[in-house]
C-alpha cells in the first residue's frame, strides 16, 4: 500500500504542510503531479510563460528527489481520469494535498473525491498557500471581512509566529518517499507547449525588503521583490516569507502579504466575484466595450505614456509594476469604460504571477466594483501619475522611447477631461438605478 502526496500549487520539498503530513503516517508515498489539460487547453500561447515555470519547478524537484531514492510521478489528462488510472494503477490508502482555494480547484477537487470516494480511499487536505485560511479571520459575529483594514488588524492580532509561521520540516521523513527512481518527466514538447523566452523570476527577496516602503511605488526602481510567481506555485512558502518580514519588521511588505491572504478570503467566500462586480450595482452599468481601443491598450498605444509603458512592459516581461497595474486598469475601466472583465482576462492571460483572488481582487479595487475598492468618483489622471512616480520619466523612457515623436507615437486615444465626465455620469446612472 502506498499514500500519495498530489502536488498542486505548492512546488517545493521544503517547509510543506501537506507532503510533511503524507510522509510521516510512514507508508510509501508517491510525490504526484498532474499536468491538468482542463487548465492547458484553455490556454492560447503554447510558450506560456507559466507553463515553463512549472516544468522548470518540476524539474527542480525531481533532481532533489533522487537523493531520497524516489522521482515525481508525473500525469497528463483529466484528473478525474487519471485518478482513475491511478486507483487501478496502485494500492492506495490515502490521498493528500494542500488546500486550492480557486473556484476551478475546488470543483475538480469534488470531482476527484468522488472517483476516490468510489474506491473508499480518503483525499485529506492542509493549509499550506495562505497564513489563515477561509474562517480563520473573520468578525466577531463569524462573517467574513469585506474590508482590508480592520482585517489586517485582526489578522495581526491572531497572528503568532512561532505557532503560525512554523516550518514543516519535511526531510525528517524523507526517507518515506516511495522508492522509484525511472520516472520521467515529459518535456515541455510532449505536453504541446515550447519554452517561453521570458525571464523567470529569481527567489530573493530580502534585498528589497528594508527599502521596500520607499521605493516600492517608483516602477523605473527595482523596489519591489517580484515573488508573485513563486507564492503563486508555491515555490516559495509563504510561512518563511511571512517570517521574514516579520522579522525584518518591515511592515510596509507584510502588509502586502496581508493584502494576499485578504483576497484569498474574498474569492473563497465569495467565488462569483471572479466574474461579477462585487458591488451588484456596479453591473448595471453600461460599457463601451470599443473593441479598438481594447486592442489599443492591449498593445500599449493609447497615447498615454504611462499607461503604454505599463502595457508594454507586461507584453515584454510578463510582469507589471504594482503602481502601474492600478493604473492601466484604471485607465481601462473608467477612461475607456471598457468592461473589467475584459482587462482582468487580459492579465490573466498574461502575467506570470498571475493568481486568480488578486487579480481579480486588484481589478475590481481599481474600477471601483470591488469591495474595498477606490471611490468610484476617483479617476486616475495618468499625467499626475507619471508627475508624481515617474517625475524623470525613465521608465517611460525605457518602455516607450518614441513618446515624444509625434511621427510616431499616437495622440490620446480619449482626451482625460471628457473620459472622466463621462464615466462619472455613466456610474452615477447606473448607481441610482
Ligand atoms: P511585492 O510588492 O514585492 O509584494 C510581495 C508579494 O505580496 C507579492 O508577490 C504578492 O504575492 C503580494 N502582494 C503585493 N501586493 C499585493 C496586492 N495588492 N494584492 C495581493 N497581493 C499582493 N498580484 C498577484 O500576485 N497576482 C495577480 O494576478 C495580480 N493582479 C493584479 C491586478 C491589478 C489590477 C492590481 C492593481 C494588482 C494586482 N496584483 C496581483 C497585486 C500586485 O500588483 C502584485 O502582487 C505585485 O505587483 C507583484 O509584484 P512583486 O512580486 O514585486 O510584489
Amino acid at each position: 500500500p502506498v499514500n500519495i502526496f498530489w502536488f498542486r500549487r505548492d512546488l517545493r520539498l521544503t517547509d510543506n504542510a501537506g507532503l510533511y503530513h503524507a510522509l510521516k503516517q510512514g507508508l510509501p508515498v508517491i510525490p504526484l503531479f498532474i499536468f491538468d489539460t482542463h487548465i492547458l487547453d484553455k490556454l492560447p500561447d503554447k510558450n506560456d510563460a507559466r507553463v515553463t515555470f512549472i516544468h522548470h519547478a518540476l524539474a527542480e524537484m525531481n533532481e532533489e528527489l533522487t537523493r531520497f531514492s524516489s522521482s515525481l510521478c508525473v500525469k497528463y489528462g483529466k484528473p478525474e481520469e487519471v485518478w482513475q488510472e491511478l486507483t487501478a494503477e496502485f494500492d492506495i490508502r490515502e490521498v493528500i494535498a494542500n488546500t486550492d482555494y480557486e473556484p476551478y480547484a475546488t470543483e475538480r477537487e469534488d470531482k476527484v473525491r468522488k472517483v476516490l470516494g468510489k474506491n473508499k480511499i480518503p483525499l485529506t487536505t492542509y493549509k499550506d498557500q495562505v497564513i489563515f485560511e477561509k474562517d480563520e479571520v473573520v468578525k466577531d459575529d463569524g462573517k467574513p471581512y469585506t474590508v482590508f483594514t480592520p482585517y489586517k488588524r485582526k489578522w495581526l492580532a491572531t497572528l503568532n509566529p512561532e505557532l503560525h509561521l512554523k516550518a514543516y520540516p519535511v526531510t525528517k521523513y524523507a526517507k518515506n518517499f516511495y522508492a522509484h527512481t525511472s520516472w520521467e518527466l515529459p518535456s515541455l514538447k510532449q505536453i504541446g507547449f515550447e519554452k517561453s523566452d521570458l525571464e523567470l523570476p529569481g527567489k530573493t527577496y530580502r534585498d528589497v525588503i528594508e527599502d521596500y516602503h520607499r521605493t516600492r511605488d517608483f516602477p523605473s526602481v527595482e523596489g519591489t521583490s517580484r515573488i508573485g510567481a513563486h507564492l503563486r506555485f508555491g515555490t516559495l512558502s509563504i510561512r518563511k516569507v511571512t517570517l521574514d518580514a516579520w522579522e525584518a519588521r518591515e511592515k510596509t511588505w507584510l502588509n502586502e502579504l496581508v493584502w494576499r491572504d485578504f483576497y484569498a478570503m474574498i474569492l473563497w467566500h465569495f467565488p462569483e466575484t471572479a466574474t461579477a462586480a462585487f458591488r451588484k450595482n456596479f453591473d448595471n452599468i453600461r460599457w463601451r466595450n470599443h473593441e479598438a481601443e481594447f486592442e489599443a491598450w492591449c498593445e500599449g498605444k493609447t497615447g498615454y505614456p504611462l499607461v503604454d509603458a505599463g502595457m508594454r512592459q507586461l507584453n515584454e516581461t510578463g510582469w507589471m509594476h504594482n503602481r502601474i497595474r492600478m493604473v492601466t486598469a484604471s485607465f481601462l475601466a473608467k477612461h475607456l469604460l471598457i468592461d473589467w472583465r475584459w482587462g482582468e482576462a487580459y492579465f490573466a492571460r498574461r502575467l506570470i504571477d498571475y493568481d486568480m483572488a488578486s487579480n481579480v481582487g486588484g481589478w475590481q479595487w481599481a474600477a471601483g466594483s470591488g469591495n474595498d475598492a477606490v471611490p468610484y468618483f476617483r479617476v486616475f489622471n495618468p499625467q499626475l501619475q507619471q508627475e508624481r512616480f515617474d517625475p524623470e520619466m525613465k521608465y517611460i523612457r525605457r518602455w516607450v522611447p518614441e513618446f515624444h515623436d509625434p511621427f510616431k507615437y499616437p495622440k490620446p486615444i480619449v482626451d482625460h477631461r471628457e473620459a472622466r465626465e463621462r464615466v462619472l455620469k455613466e456610474f452615477k446612472r447606473a448607481f441610482a438605478g
